[in-house]
């Protein structure tokens, strides 16, 4: 029922992010003609400024487009998984480095990854655009620098922590914190739909969240968002252990 449910929701996602796609490439595509014209009327009245203007703004336009297609690509490409069994401390501890360089100097990166960690099942390559995803929205949360911590640890939940969306049982939990500006209530309410965004046009997709959301639920695991305006923001996935709840396997203590 999980699956089933994640599937629904994929498809709906889908319905809904092809529909805002044509709508942003069309905006696009009107300010790329709006350039040309420019490029016109700068070449009929031999006005050098007025042509380099509409070509900067027919070119960044196109850059946009090209932006666009690529995260809906990205998008489309996460029905086709391969999961493996995968070590997220291991994950974690490899993308540091690139990670470091997408957040710049400003940003600390601190991971704190627990000993004796479970496995989880996902396609790394997908969980990886997960993590990118996150870093490049707390950079964005961050313009001034801070602090972005990323920690692992096992976690046993039972049916009230798992709630009604989840099963309740064992989990990896990836926590992705930022001190960022945070996000009011009313914003926090819908950064899971695809295209919402408070950016600038042009700036946000509003890809980012649905993308991460689309794949942890495909991986049959869940996300949880707390936030504090002013103060930061912190991503939680939980991602079901392997092999389930089978405590005698390894002897891991209850966190
Ligand atoms: P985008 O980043 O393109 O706007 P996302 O889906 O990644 O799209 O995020 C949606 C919105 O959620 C953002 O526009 C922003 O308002 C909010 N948001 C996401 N991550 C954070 C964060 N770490 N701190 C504050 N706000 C955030
Ligand atoms: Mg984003």
């Amino acid at each position: 029922a999980g699956a089933e449910a994640a599937r629904a929701g994929l498809l709906e996602a889908v319905g809904q992010l092809s529909g805002g796609v044509a709508h942003d490439f069309n905006n696009l595509l009107t300010v790329v003609l709006g350039g040309l014209d420019l490029v016109e009327l700068g070449l009929a009245g031999d006005d050098a400024e007025a042509t380099q203007e509409g070509l900067e703004q027919a070119r960044d336009s196109v850059g946009r487009a090209a932006r666009l297609v690529r995260q809906l690509l990205a998008f489309s490409r996460r029905q086709l998984l391969d999961p493996r069994p995968v070590d997220l401390n291991r994950l974690v501890a490899a993308l540091a480095a690139p990670l470091r360089r997408v957040l710049g100097e400003a940003i600390e990166l601190r991971p704190v990854l627990a000993e004796g960690l479970w496995l989880v099942e996902l396609d790394a390559a997908q969980l990886e655009v997960v993590l990118l995803n996150l870093a490049l929205n707390a950079r964005e949360a961050m313009p001034a620098g801070g602090r972005l911590s990323i920690a692992t640890r096992n976690t046993r939940l039972d049916a009230a922590a798992a709630g009604p969306q989840a099963r309740p049982g064992a989990y990896v939990e990836l926590a992705i914190g930022d001190t960022g500006c945070g996000m009011p209530p009313e914003v926090l309410a819908h950064v899971f739909e695809p295209f919402f965004t408070t950016k600038e046009v042009g700036q946000g997709t509003g890809l980012g969240l649905s993308e991460v959301h689309g794949v942890i639920a495909q991986s049959g695991g869940h996300v949880r968002l707390l936030s504090t305006p002013g103060h930061g923001t912190e991503v939680r996935i939980y991602l079901p252990r392997l092999g389930g709840d089978d405590e005698a396997e390894d002897g891991t203590e209850q966190a």
